[in-house]
């Protein structure tokens, strides 16, 4: 149990990737604050089952991320009620697909403030944090629309090219603090932000399941498979492990090869 002792804040984590990282972080000793938003009786169950696992506490936190006050709050909550944060998961996104005259201002507005300034803040308010532990681990999940583009996605491909820069930048700025920064970049993965498109594509292209998965989503993904939530936790795992404290300012494609083609 490597992580015994250390707290971890996931953003966006009471679904998809943020649980499967958060599972991973509580498996290995860590006390978790979870964040995002659902069922509150599922997402109970999840902090509980999280304590479980981990046999250190759980806190779930229902920061908004498009509100930095709830950030700070939440970061601040996090250090006084289970130290740390030493390790920040930036990972919560949503996503709007449209052509740029059709483009919502507002979902402009909101894919910026929840994908990348979020998580701009969330590093402001832990680095200090983790400066004055000479110890930290900052991860983000991008996304291999942070390294290509794809038409009709303007706002979640500008967030996530941001969210590279700020990786680097970051990385920088804390090289000599015991501190790494870096980001995972998956292509497709199966969670419910995926499995969610599934039928308006479907009804808008007269396509089956299959046609759906196989010729536009995975069109871009060489492997044909999608990534698994746990595969992008075991390296975000990994990254959190002293053997990688030599890797920082870092973007880790896992994307099936989509952005080696
Ligand atoms: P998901 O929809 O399963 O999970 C998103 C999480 O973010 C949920 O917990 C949700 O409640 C939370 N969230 C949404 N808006 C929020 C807000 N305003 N404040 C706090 N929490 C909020 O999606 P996922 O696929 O697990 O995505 C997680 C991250 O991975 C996102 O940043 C996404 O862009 C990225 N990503 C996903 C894929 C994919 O194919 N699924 C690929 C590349 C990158």
């Amino acid at each position: 149990m490597f992580l015994k002792g250390k707290s971890a804040i996931v953003t966006g984590s009471t679904s998809g990737i943020g649980l499967a990282i958060a599972k991973a972080f509580a498996a290995e000793g860590a006390s978790v604050t979870i964040n995002g938003f659902g069922d509150a009786d599922a997402i109970e169950q999840e902090r509980v089952g999280l304590e479980q696992l981990s046999g250190a506490k759980a806190l779930y936190d229902a920061a908004d991320m498009s509100k930095p006050d709830a950030i700070y709050a939440m970061v601040e909550r996090c250090h006084t009620e289970l130290g740390g944060p030493d390790i920040i998961v930036n990972n919560a996104g949503i996503q709007h697909v449209a052509a740029i005259e059709d483009f919502p201002p507002e979902k402009w507005d909101a894919i910026i403030a929840i994908n990348l300034s979020s998580a701009w803040h969330m590093m402001r308010a832990a680095v200090p944090h983790m400066k004055a532990a000479k110890w930290g681990r900052i991860l983000c999940t991008a996304s291999a629309h942070s390294l290509v583009a794809s038409p009709n996605k303007s706002a979640y491909v500008a967030a996530k090219h941001g969210i590279a820069g700020l990786t680097k930048t970051i990385a920088l700025e804390t090289a000599t603090d015991g501190i790494t920064v870096n980001c995972i970049s998956p292509g497709y993965v199966w969670t419910p932000l995926v499995e969610n498109q599934i039928p308006d594509t479907m009804k808008s292209r007269g396509l089956t399941r299959e046609q759906v998965m196989n010729d536009v989503l995975l069109a871009a993904q060489p492997t044909k498979e999608f990534v698994q939530p746990e595969q992008v936790a075991a390296l975000a795992l990994f990254l959190c492990r002293e053997e990688a404290k030599a890797i920082t300012g870092a973007n880790y494609s896992m994307d099936g090869g989509w952005t080696a083609a």
